[in-house]
């Protein structure tokens, strides 16, 4: 089996906000030279999430729309006693820390609307970190 762990450092410039990886997934598979396996796209951070979706400018504003109103920053959550950002803490561990994406043919396995986003839940921020490793063979 091989490997290819890369990391990313993304810097947000919003407290809410989807940056688009794709281009960096595909670019991890293929430099890999993985033919068959899966690719882990991890963010190691409490106060974001890695998700797929479509990148339309409309639906993206709708993802961020929606994560506000399911974890609303104005409510009495008990973190907030010692750092204002229980919404975004939760929001992140309702949505997750990573995904697995499928490899075939060094390529990522996603589908025409699908692109990988890094979602900032705490921006802004310099210096996220975000893993792509591609194990296979
Ligand atoms: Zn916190």
């Amino acid at each position: 089996m091989k490997t290819n762990f890369k990391e990313l450092r993304i810097s947000t410039t919003k407290r809410r906000e989807l940056i688009d990886i794709t281009d960096e997934v595909c670019a991890t598979v293929k430099e890999s030279g993985i033919e068959e396996g899966i690719c882990v796209v991890y963010s190691m951070h409490s106060t974001s999430a890695i998700i797929i979706n479509e990148p339309e400018r409309g639906l993206m504003e709708d993802i961020l729309t929606k994560i506000d109103d399911d974890f609303p920053r104005e409510r009495d959550w008990l973190h907030n006693r010692i750092d204002d950002n229980a919404d975004s803490h939760l929001a992140g561990a309702f949505l997750g820390p990573s995904l697995v994406i499928p490899v075939k043919n060094r390529s990522p396995c996603l589908g025409t609307w699908q692109s990988v986003f890094f979602l900032e839940l705490d921006g802004p921020r310099s210096g996220r970190r975000v893993i792509i490793e591609v194990l296979g063979v």
